[in-house]
């Protein structure tokens, strides 16, 4: 563990906000989140070093695994394929075909989506060696093994760059931002999704919300500290909207909840409930009217290079 300074700002003035555990995978250790008193920004403050984080990223953790189709039930094939499809929309409707670049790929579901459309020419990065075995020996895609600066592309050479739930996890953010901005083409479109500090549900859950899940999200960023973090790198706000995965960001708060309040039993049927399609269904409504407000923990931003149109992602466009 070391001490940093703001990952965003560089000042070494912060307030303690809470100190964490790992509530998904129950890893023991405790980590504190700190917040900015400059620029606002949450961070882990000491931050785990990557050596010490690799412990938790074991095989199990989910993005990591493909999913075997036979033993997912008719309404999660559904569910999974609905998912990529809305992922892949969000690239499509501001780019029609062209190179992409998938920074944190995992095992490639998406890669692989994107490149049966028939438009696109794919390739991906992830740090996890099991994952990217299983990228390229099951999905035969190309994918650079390590962080996105060790992969060191050519600058101006993707249409597309897209990151789906991965900014939280690096260590060093503002870097990261820079070297997509570096490698996108000057025309080219930057669509990431982040968990947010803004959403209704953060305030519900408190120190069980699945935005922390400490230690591997490292940063917990805002809609203001996201528009800062990519004005500094050169880059945009073009459209910031909730969009996908509000309702499973509420489904694992409650578990977190039902973990230590409810017997072994109680757990199951709390997860089988939030799995059950009827649930779903019901709660659709209540889920699509926080989206539309911009108030979910999970926010879809596309930025481009500045000098092209631009907006904030304060509020939902
Ligand atoms: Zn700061």
């Amino acid at each position: 563990m070391i001490d940093i300074p703001c990952p965003l700002c560089e000042s070494r003035e912060w307030v303690p906000v809470g100190v964490l555990q790992d509530r998904l995978l129950g890893i023991d250790g405790e980590f504190r989140m700190v917040r900015c008193l400059d620029c606002g920004l949450h961070y882990l403050n000491p931050q785990p070093t990557r050596a010490e984080l690799v412990r938790y990223y074991p095989e199990e953790y989910d993005p990591f695994l493909v999913p075997a189709p036979h033993r997912l039930s008719p309404w999660q094939r559904q569910s999974l394929g609905y998912g990529l499809r809305k992922r892949c929309r969000a690239v499509t409707r501001y780019k029609e075909a062209g190179r992409l670049l998938e920074v944190g790929c995992a095992t490639g579901l998406f890669l692989d989506a994107m490149r049966a459309t028939g438009k696109w020419q794919v390739q991906g990065v992830d740090v996890s060696e099991p994952a990217v075995h299983q990228a390229r020996e099951q999905f035969g895609l190309e994918v650079f093994q390590g962080t996105l600066q060790e992969a060191r592309f050519p600058a101006a050479s993707y249409d597309a760059v897209a990151m789906w739930d991965v900014l939280e996890h690096v260590p060093n953010p503002k870097e990261t931002v820079r070297e997509v901005c570096r490698v996108l083409k000057p025309d080219g479109v930057f669509v990431f999704r982040v968990p947010v500090l803004d959403g209704w549900d953060r305030r519900l859950f408190g120190p069980l919300w699945a935005g922390w899940d400490a230690p591997r999200h490292l940063t917990a960023f805002s809609r203001q500290t996201i528009d800062t973090l990519l004005s500094q790198a050169g880059l945009r706000v073009q459209r910031a909207a909730c969009t996908a995965g509000s309702y499973h960001a509420v489904a694992l708060g409650l578990r977190f909840w039902a973990r230590g309040r409810l017997s072994t039993a109680g757990q199951k049927r709390v997860r089988r409930i939030l799995e059950a399609l009827p649930v779903r269904v019901a709660t659709a409504p209540f889920f699509y009217l926080a989206d539309r407000l911009g108030k979910s923990t999970l926010v879809t931003v596309v930025a481009r290079p500045a000098g092209q149109g631009a907006t904030t992602t304060r509020g939902n466009r």
